[in-house]
């Protein structure tokens, strides 16, 4: 197995996905490449010589010594209003990876992909929606994305625009935009029947979010049906060392 080094990244530009979440935009000389759906782990160094680290998502596919980020600010956090708040443009952190092999799409995969989003947990599956399309795939996806509210919603301009062979499908747990069909609640079964795949299509169904957010995601998709081998999973719960 290839060992995992750490490289030096400089962060090239930042931008506002929502009020508390920014996509960072790093330079990592020498990045061996990724494929969509692996993470990175990030190391700060303090003066002192403490370090922490923490793992993130990569958001978009492979593109030379470029990696993008997208980082939610946890209040309290050690790392994440660092990444988001603190960091500006020519700043260094330590980026190791690619990390991960089973939570992964490739182009070629041709069966139907159902992508299942909790909350920062849209970031990976953005990355597989990216390669989908920088590729030119025309496997068919369908995206459900659950989140808090609307103002919380990442890329919201990208996944707006028409993209074929993509369905994005949105519930909200918290608050819901006016007139909106769906009243504000957790993930149900419905939300998987409508917005995914029938289990006997076979798709590929990719969930990732907060660890009760998976369980409880995960434990839908094998009520409908789904083959526990065409579930993968990602929990965002807390990481580090
Ligand atoms: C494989 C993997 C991929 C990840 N990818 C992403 C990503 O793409 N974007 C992203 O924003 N995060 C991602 N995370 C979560 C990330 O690694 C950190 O856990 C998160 O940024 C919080 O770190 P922190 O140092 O700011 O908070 P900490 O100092 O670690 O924790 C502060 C407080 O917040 C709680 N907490 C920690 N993490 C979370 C969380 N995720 N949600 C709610 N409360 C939390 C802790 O229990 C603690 O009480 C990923 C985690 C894993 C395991």
């Amino acid at each position: 197995m290839r060992r995992l080094v750490w490289r030096e990244a400089q962060l090239l530009a930042s931008r506002a996905e929502t009020a508390t979440a920014r996509t960072l935009v790093f330079e990592v000389p020498g990045w061996p490449g990724h494929l969509a759906g692996q993470h990175v782990d990030v190391r700060l160094t303090a003066d002192d010589g403490y370090t922490a680290q923490r793992s993130y998502s990569l958001a978009g596919p492979a593109d030379g010594d470029r990696i993008e980020l997208t980082v939610e600010t946890v209040t309290d956090g050690e790392v994440s209003p660092y990444l988001t708040e603190v960091m500006e443009a020519g700043d260094q952190v330590e980026i190791r990876g690619p990390v991960g092999g089973w939570f992964v799409w490739r182009p070629h995969d041709a069966a139907p992909v159902l992508l299942v989003a909790g909350g920062s947990g849209i970031v990976p599956l953005m990355a597989m929606i990216r390669a989908r399309r920088e590729a030119g795939s025309r496997t068919p996806f369908r995206l459900v994305y659950s989140l808090r509210d609307p103002a919380r919603r990442y890329y919201a301009d990208e996944l707006r625009r028409p993209d074929p062979g993509l369905d994005v499908s949105y519930l909200y747990t918290r608050a819901t935009p006016d007139g909106w069909r769906r009243a504000a609640g957790r993930v149900m079964l419905d939300d998987l029947a409508e917005g995914g795949w029938p289990a006997g299509f076979e798709p590929d169904c990719y969930v990732c979010g907060p660890t009760g957010f998976v369980e409880a995601a995960a434990d839908l998709l094998l009520a409908l049906g789904h083959a526990p081998e065409k579930i993968r999973t990602e929990r965002f719960g807390p990481s580090g060392g």
